[in-house]
């Protein structure tokens, strides 16, 4: 399993060695029901990467080979020196990828035992944006729809996100949809991508300008009058104030760089009942917030909510959503609020903790620990399954400030982040380890471990489990931890919270396999949330508008909420006079470890031919440079009509791009600005700053 689909699987373990041996959908398993993609089983199966064996530790410029004993010891003794006078100058780092069990003890590690405000995981880094939506919106980050809800849906609009290549199970189950009579697929993409070439309409913005795009829609509903008054009128605030804030649709239209007739085309498609899929190309913007809370605007005004409809993001890691509920990231356990006192107290007496501990606020985010550790602020770093020296924007100083640290990378696979530590400690992973994961519709699913964990290498669990143990004596039971222990830990932290998982017990997994939170009792499931169904006197009426909602926000409704769109971040000019944005490539998973193997040294570049043609005298049989202001990458450039003009598009996978991406980050939810970023290309001959440095180290390895 990689990403967020959430597919149930069945695999075998390997009499010896790492990882498993066979894997295939498991046909009992509620939310797939037998279904997995190609990419899910291979780098399962047989992942690419090079795999980690035995702790290391640097001596010089050499990682050198340690037993767990010393490699732990380095590791507690450097921390506790370092957080002796202050917490912040340890950061901590997860990840989507770990199980619920070890992104929970890792948040208790960090907040908890350290108490660290430079903690945080890189589903920020791809998920953020949707999740302060979801709060801002409903008070609570769940998307109200669930995979029951697709085959019901008429209009399957998907935003920027290629779920064809991410998702592809989900994207099968939309495609079925999709293509019954009355339906239709519409795609919004600045890229003609694989789900682009299935669409019934296809709308094509400017890379960067989906907030522009979605207020011309949500402007368009307004002035057509397509509102669902009776929903607006008895679910939500801040209507009014809404309307007021909208621009002319054709100022906005112009913004994002399409006709007003397409902006029609959108708001049409609101008429029937929708599904709203957004993604990345969306979330990895300065204004990623406010793109996704328009989207949702969308969905409230028209009165697409309730089943067979409504705003879903698509997440994209394995367990992004379980490191939203687990992690301590950007709430405390059961969607508490870093600011809520009471909250806070509840946490800190589970966890016996002093309150003063926890800090109170979540942190700046990935982007921003980095900037903090240029600053000087922070003096170690430990990160855990992620790889931010390939995964995050502006990746080369990203390096640069990691060697200024010292940097414990905990990881299954050697990674690029790897080559920067000072100690490694090798994790076992899927297939070698029990716990539980968390799919995007919020189903709890088992993860059991078929292979034996080898020597030389530890569960998540153990190897976090061991490093808080150091910091504070008794924060775990002593390792080897159960990690039922810690999930009815987690559990019962939860409940009677908005993201109540304490129904959710081993014993009921293994008896149905998977559940979706909230979960109140043992006999209870979630399903589409907020939605109480239809008063039963309204039923009788006959009356359409006797729906009951309950939004867990100050009124009990959802909030709309005012943005205006200030143009993107980097704007082209006469010297960077292109446009960079980034995608995923079919097979391929975040930073590519363990699909590396199909990695060129030198990545591609779409472009297309018209713009390519501009520059021919920069191109060395194809070969040339892209330049952004942080570096200079050297790539084989692939021309591609799908590309609009003046855009480049470089997959995300490969470890050289994010070297030239923009590290500016949305204001409320501190995700970086991926999509776009101005560039140029340079000759091969002539260029003085032809940055390779780093592919060198690209063997076929890491993490995502
Ligand atoms: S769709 Fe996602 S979860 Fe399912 S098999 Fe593929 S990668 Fe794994």
């Amino acid at each position: 399993m990689r990403c967020a689909v959430g597919c149930g699987q069945q695999q075998r373990g390997v009499d010896e060695g790492y990882g498993v041996d066979k894997v295939r959908g498991n046909y009992d398993h509620p939310a797939t029901e037998g279904l997995s993609c190609e990419r899910g089983i291979r780098e399962t199966e047989n992942p690419a990467g090079e795999w980690l064996t035995e702790p290391l530790v640097r001596r010089g410029d050499t990682l050198r080979p340690a037993s767990w004993e010393t490699a732990l010891g380095i590791v507690a003794a450097e921390f506790i020196g370092t957080v002796a006078d202050d917490p912040d100058s340890l950061a901590i780092l997860g990840s989507g990828q770990q199980t619920n069990e070890a992104a929970y003890a890792l948040g208790k590690v960090a907040r908890g035992a350290v108490g660290t405000t430079y903690y945080d995981a890189n589903t920020t880094l791809c998920m953020a944006s949707a999740v302060t939506a979801y709060y801002d919106v409903f008070g609570s980050d769940a998307p109200p729809c669930t995979y029951d809800d697709i085959p019901e849906a008429e209009t399957h609009l998907v935003w920027g996100a290629n779920p064809a290549v991410a998702h592809p199970v989900l994207y099968r189950w939309i495609l079925d949809s999709a293509v019954e009579s009355d339906s239709r697929l519409v795609v919004v993409d600045p890229v003609q991508s694989e789900t682009a070439a299935d669409a019934d309409t296809l709308v094509q913005p400017d890379p960067g300008t989906d907030l522009a795009l979605a207020r011309a829609v949500l402007a368009r509903l307004v002035e057509t009058d397509r509102i669902d008054r009776d929903f607006v009128d008895a679910h939500t605030d801040g209507y009014d104030e809404l309307v007021d804030s909208l621009p002319a649709v054709d100022d906005a239209a112009a913004t994002a760089g399409v006709p007003v007739e397409t902006v029609e085309d959108v708001a049409a498609a609101f008429e029937a009942p929708t599904l709203l899929y957004w993604g990345m190309g969306v979330n990895q913007s300065t204004h990623g917030t406010d793109a996704a809370r328009t989207l949702i605007d969308c969905c409230l005004a028209t009165g697409n909510m309730g089943p067979g409809t409504g705003p879903f993001s698509l997440t994209g890691q394995a367990n992004s959503m379980g490191v939203r509920v687990c992690s301590s990231k950007g709430t405390l356990p059961g969607q508490r609020a870093f600011d809520d006192e009471a909250a806070r107290a509840e946490v800190a007496e589970a966890w016996d903790v002093p309150l003063s501990r926890l800090p109170e606020s979540t942190g700046p985010g990935p982007v921003g620990i980095v900037d903090k550790i240029n600053r000087g602020h922070i003096d170690a770093v430990w990160t855990v399954a992620t790889n931010p020296v390939a995964g995050m924007p502006d990746a080369t100083n990203v390096a640069r400030a990691l060697d200024d640290v010292f940097l414990v990378v905990q990881d299954a696979f050697r990674s690029e982040t790897v080559e920067h530590a000072d100690v490694v400690l090798p994790a076992a992973t899927w297939g070698e380890t029990e716990g539980t994961t968390t799919n995007m519709e919020r189903r709890v699913s088992r993860v059991t471990a078929v292979s034996d964990v080898t020597d030389g290498v530890r569960p998540d669990l153990d190897i976090i489990a061991a490093v808080g143990n150091r910091i504070e004596s008794g924060l775990f039971d002593d390792p080897p931890l159960s990690p039922e222990s810690v999930f009815d830990e987690l559990r019962e932290l939860t409940a009677g919270t908005v993201a109540d998982l304490s129904g959710i017990t081993y014993d009921r997994l293994d008896r149905e396999l998977a559940v979706r939170w909230p979960a109140p009792d043992e006999s209870s499931e979630g399903g589409y949330r907020y939605y109480e169904g239809v008063e039963s006197d309204a039923e009788a009426d006959g009356a359409t508008d006797g729906e009951s909602w309950s939004f867990p926000t100050a009124t009990g409704n959802a909030q709309f909420a005012a943005a205006s769109f200030e143009g993107v971040p980097e704007p082209t000019d006469a010297n960077y006079p292109l446009t960079l944005t980034t995608g995923r490539r079919p097979g391929a998973y975040n930073t590519g470890v363990r699909s590396r193997e199909e990695t060129s040294e030198v990545p591609a570049a779409r472009i297309h031919p018209e713009t390519a043609g501009q520059y021919v005298q920069l191109l060395d049989r194809g070969r040339t440079i892209v330049e952004s202001r942080r570096a200079s990458v050297t790539v084989d450039l692939a021309p591609d009509d799908g590309v609009p003009t003046g855009a480049i598009w470089m997959d995300v996978h490969h470890p050289a791009v994010n070297r030239l991406t923009l590290p500016m980050v949305d204001p409320d939810s501190s995700e970086p600005n991926y999509k776009q970023c101005a560039v140029r290309l340079a000759s091969p001959d002539t260029s003085s700053t032809v940055t390779r440095s780093g592919l060198s180290h690209i063997r076929t390895s890491r993490t995502d």
